[in-house]
């Protein structure tokens, strides 16, 4: 019997050995198979990201490091100076522009400002004419590294930013007065405050956020950043700091105004990089002035 036994497990082993041999065979022509569909899927994936690749061509952005000191989200202030490609190209003298200069005034005719950021505000005062506050006046806008000095040298420290520091050095910021009263009281002043954002303009330094923006309340100076950012800086209460701070945290938002989406990322940015696009829309990119771009993609 035990030789019997014996000679079963001797056959047990061999029978199994022999399956265990098989096995592998087996396994193998079957991972052929498997491998030949795998590469013929590898195959097929590679076509489709050439294809991908090939859509999103047309919506790849270069971006180079110079772009992180260009655009109208650019933060300026004691830490960030103005870096000389940020300066608006479009900056324009509005004395010698006067079919530009239509419902308000001038304080002289040295007043200088981006010719966009011109044709926003003209919007924008066509729109308080219709609602019958009418008494505007600019009374700076962009001043260049001399203009800037000069006042830096009379007003001092306290009232004035050296040059490079001030956002009047980008072209996108206006100091707007009313030709009736001080602004903090004027019709103007508070027309603006409450309806600047839907034009693209942000009242850059408010009364409660002069812990943040280290400059004290000026209810006249406005700063252009465009659509959709100072809607959502107005809803969400936001500076132009805590706004930037916001993008840089969150990496992605979308928002919605008059039925239309947004999408605004930030990308940190450390060499020229290409960003590639999602979806093939009309997009505006900005630097913050500090270590990245803001990539908003419009409806
Ligand atoms: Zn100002």
């Amino acid at each position: 019997m035990k030789k019997w036994a014996f000679l079963l497990v001797i056959l047990l082993l061999l029978f199994g050995f022999e399956v265990m041999k098989q096995e592998p065979e087996v396994t193998k022509d079957h991972l052929s198979i498997e491998d030949y569909l795998a590469q013929d899927v590898i195959d097929q994936g590679d076509n489709q990201a050439i294809d991908a690749i090939d859509q999103d061509d047309n919506q790849s952005i270069d971006v180079g490091m110079d772009q992180i000191y260009q655009g109208d989200l650019l933060l300026v202030n004691k830490e960030y100076p103005v870096h000389q490609e940020g300066v608006t190209p479009d900056v324009i003298n509005l004395f010698q522009n006067q079919e530009l200069v239509q419902g308000y005034g001038l304080l002289d005719n040295t007043i200088q400002l981006s010719q966009r950021v011109v044709k926003q505000f003209n919007t924008m005062i066509d729109e308080a004419a219709r609602d019958g506050v009418r008494h505007f006046l600019i009374s700076s806008g962009y001043r260049d590294e001399q203009d800037q000095n000069r006042l830096y040298e009379e007003m001092g420290s306290d009232y004035a930013l050296p040059a490079g520091y001030s956002e009047h050095n980008l072209g996108l910021s206006l100091d707007i007065g009313s030709t009736e009263m001080a602004m903090n009281k004027a019709e103007e002043g508070k027309w603006l405050q409450k309806n600047a954002s839907t034009y693209g303009f942000i009242l850059r330094y408010p009364k409660d956020k002069s812990a943040i923006t280290g400059i004290q309340y000026e209810p006249w100076h406005y700063r252009y950043v465009g659509l959709p950012h100072s809607v959502i800086m107005q809803e969400k209460n936001l500076t132009l700091e805590q706004y930037l701070d916001f993008l840089k945290e969150q990496k992605t938002i979308t928002t919605t105004i008059d039925h239309e989406e947004y999408e605004i990322s930030y990308y940190p940015i450390m060499k020229n990089t290409t960003i590639l696009m999602p979806t093939v829309r009309r997009y505006e990119v900005s630097g913050n002035n500090i270590d990245g771009v803001i990539v908003t993609i419009h409806p």
